[in-house]
């Protein structure tokens, strides 16, 4: 890429750096670490679900026929034969006039085909330990099929259970305990190499000095990569010199990072190394787009690894990441990016933009008339505090310079969105 560089719109932009991402290799992890990870392979069930007929509540097993007559005041006898607690199989047959005490989760013998709950029976609801009856008298009638959970309800042999590239929710590493499955096929997470350059930040805890700031874009990029299911490789911050940045990309790439984010040293200073880093070293395909705040983002590889330079000033820094690193990511982990979480608000002030397409920190809240949003403080791109006030980012169109209060707008909520 050659200067004069254009100002790429937001849509190009993602759409050429998408394409040079696809979802990283297959691997197999234990069950108990699955929850939120991204399933890779179809779940065909290679056993029903329930397995064996079962009993739906407690009581007794009865063959129907037996007890259709059934009623409070025309009990029917029947001689208990068996007890039958959860995990056990049971041997015998279910004659004529017989029953047998079983439990909830126990398998139905053979010849019954309903149970009578306990609570309609006159035994009535016993303490646990309590030995079976010899006999039960049964006050209501059941209907064959009644109060069990007859083999595959749930689930056949041979069925699709759940789809590939999914984020698996608990729910889902519940059912697949239930089929048994101890070893799970997912996506492997990305590994992102987060870097800071710039020679005027100290870490969090040291002492303030005439001209510093205390680094923070590497935090919250930490804390924005996990978030998404990414493991993030921490190389620090790292001094504005050319040397410093290739030998830290290079700790990155020789310690296998899928990609790499730094923040800062992308504009057009005189110590904005990054840049020059990978126009010399490596390969810079994307700089500067159409975006408010957030300009100066410049994509590329280096030594084949997919490389985001993103914006030095912390709001920047963040929307640069929701709008092109997330979905990188959300894709290298096997998902198809989702659509952005965007409803129309109302304007309760009017907004001015510069002509780029502008992601503006706002706060939504539900008014009288539906959706209405207020912008949060100053919006220069440095002033963390207002993307704190913020629930949403309001979206300016590119070419649109004024949107007079009282309009819809389109607003982009994110981050388990709290009114
Ligand atoms: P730069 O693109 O390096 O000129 O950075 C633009 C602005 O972002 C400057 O005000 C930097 O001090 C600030 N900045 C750069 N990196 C960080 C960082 N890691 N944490 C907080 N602020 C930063
Ligand atoms: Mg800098």
């Amino acid at each position: 890429m050659n200067p004069p560089y254009p100002l790429t719109p937001i849509a190009e932009a993602l759409e050429r750096l998408l394409a040079e991402f696809s979802p990283l290799n297959v691997e197999e992890i234990a069950l108990e670490h699955s929850a939120d990870r991204v399933l890779a392979e179809e779940i065909v069930s290679q056993i029903d679900l329930p397995a064996f007929a079962n009993s739906s509540m407690d009581g007794f097993a009865v063959r129907s026929a037996d007890v259709a007559e059934a009623a409070e005041n025309w009990r029917v006898t029947l001689k208990v034969v068996a007890d039958i607690p959860a995990g056990t199989h049971p041997e015998g047959r279910i004659e004529p006039g017989q029953a047998a005490r079983i439990m909830t989760g126990a398998a139905i013998p053979e010849g019954a085909d309903a149970v009578v709950p306990v609570e309609d029976t006159d035994i009535g609801i016993r303490s646990a330990g309590t030995v079976a009856p010899q006999q039960v008298q049964i006050c209501h009638p059941a209907a064959p099929g009644a109060n069990l959970r007859p083999r595959g309800q749930d689930v056949r042999t041979g069925e699709t259970v759940l789809t590939p590239r999914r984020r698996l929710r608990p729910q889902d590493v519940g059912v697949l305990a239930m089929l048994g499955m101890s070893q799970i096929p997912v996506f492997r997470r990305p590994r992102v190499g987060i870097l800071s350059p710039g020679d005027e930040l100290l870490h969090p805890g040291e002492t303030l000095q005439p001209g510093k700031i205390y680094e923070s874009n590497s935090y919250v990029l930490k804390g924005l990569v996990t978030q998404c299911g990414g493991n993030v490789y921490s190389l620090g911050i790292i001094p504005d010199d050319f040397d410093a940045v290739r030998n830290s990309l290079d700790t990155a790439v020789e310690s296998g990072v899928d990609c790499l984010l730094s923040s800062g040293g992308v504009s057009v200073g005189a110590f904005d190394f990054v840049r020059a880093v990978l126009e010399r070293e490596g390969e810079l395909t994307l700089w500067r787009v159409n975006m408010r705040p957030g300009k100066p983002l410049a994509f590329g590889r280096y030594r084949g690894v997919p490389y985001f330079g993103l914006p030095g000033n912390p709001v920047s820094a963040y929307v640069g990441y929701q709008v092109f690193v997330k979905p990188a990511l959300t894709k290298m982990m096997g998902l198809n990016p989702m659509p952005r979480l965007t409803r129309q608000v109302r304007l309760l002030e009017a907004i001015e933009s510069d002509g780029r397409e502008s992601y503006l920190r706002a706060h939504a809240s539900i008014g009288p008339d539906g959706w209405e949003v207020n912008l949060t403080g100053h919006q220069g791109s440095g002033n963390l505090r207002s993307l704190v006030q913020a629930n949403a980012l309001v979206i300016v169109p590119a070419d649109i310079t004024y949107l007079p209060a009282g309009t819809q707008a389109e607003a982009w909520f994110f981050d388990g969105f709290s009114g």
